[in-house]
């Protein structure tokens, strides 16, 4: 089976110096394996979106060379497919649509005497789980228990075996907001399986999406890709580096400079001879980008992709 992998950047800014480690991990981790890489730009949130973050994103990766093997696709022009999902959902009885508020939840799980919070939001009680006693749908979740236990468990490539009970952790999550929006988790699980994806490997701020994909992969009955995150890219204060906290945009026309940045982070050796000191300073290596992007895709198929080999050997 050929090795599909993907970068999913959202165009809200420009790639930082996070972002530039997914895109590098995920691409050395398809070329190590002789395998396919597609960009798939992430604007479902499209208020926050803007085109002109796309061209900067797109720019940026072609200066570091990081070539994608067909054109970008846009979660924006896709959402006929996200409804399809929706409905096959609701014919399923999986998915279920919810007139609360964010005050009428807050009030229900306050009167349940659970205060349960999680990345700053509430987990959803389940109030429109019996119906919607006459309110008007505002939005559509994804019933977490219609099928059965939602422990999921599965296995990260780099941080090993994971479980998360996500009736308990998240709760029913919301599918299609109440402006009509798509919620992130449908729209990336739907692409994920009509572009073939076979690889995810992403930053690991995203880890905790992971079992409420594999949830809705199982619920539509598409196929469930290997998952490896990255090791996040921190701020001075310690908190993940983001577009939220101000990151500034990589400077992509040392592209060298900037790759061998994002290499060190995953824990990549450098190029042999390399002085470290030409990186840090304004000279430029004696080695081309294509070079060095084919010593680290060596390396980087020697560090994770050992356990694949052996077991097709
Ligand atoms: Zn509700």
């Amino acid at each position: 089976m050929t090795v599909i992998g993907r970068f999913a950047p959202s165009p809200t800014g420009a790639l930082h110096a996070g972002s530039a480690v997914a895109a590098l991990a995920s691409w050395l981790d398809a070329r190590a394996r002789s395998g396919r890489w597609l960009v798939r730009i992430e604007d479902v949130d499209t208020p926050r979106c803007s085109a002109q973050a796309e061209a900067q994103i797109l720019r940026q990766l072609a200066e570091l060379q990081l070539h994608p093997d067909a054109p970008p696709v846009r979660q924006s022009d896709r959402t006929a497919r996200y409804g399809s999902a929706l409905q096959h959902l609701v014919t399923a009885g999986q998915a279920y649509p919810c007139a609360c508020t964010r005050k009428e939840i807050e009030g229900a799980l306050q009167a349940a005497g659970v205060l349960h919070e999680r990345h700053g939001e509430r987990v959803y009680p389940g109030t429109c789980r019996a119906g919607l006693q006459g309110r008007p749908a505002r939005a559509w979740r994804f019933h977490t228990e219609a099928r059965g236990s939602p422990v999921i468990e599965w296995h990260d490539r780099r941080l090993g075996a994971q479980q998360q009970d996500v009736a308990q952790e998240v709760g029913d999550f919301v599918l299609q907001r109440a402006d009509g929006l798509w919620a992130y988790q449908l729209a990336v699980v739907v692409d994920d399986a009509e572009q073939g994806i076979t690889d995810v490997v992403r930053g690991e701020d995203l880890a905790d999406n992971t079992a409420r994909q594999i949830l809705l992969q199982r619920a539509l009955g598409l196929p469930t890709p290997t998952y490896l995150h990255t090791p996040l890219v921190r701020a001075a204060d310690g908190q993940k580096l983001s577009k939220q906290n101000g990151a500034t945009a990589l400077d992509t026309s040392r592209p060298l400079a900037a790759l061998a940045q994002a290499a060190r982070h995953l824990g990549l050796p450098d190029p042999p001879g390399w002085d470290s000191v030409l990186i840090a300073g304004a000279a430029t290596p004696g080695l081309s980008i294509s070079d060095a992007l084919t010593w680290w895709t060596a390396a980087w198929g020697d560090r994770w992709c050992q356990a694949r080999h052996a077991t097709l050997a």
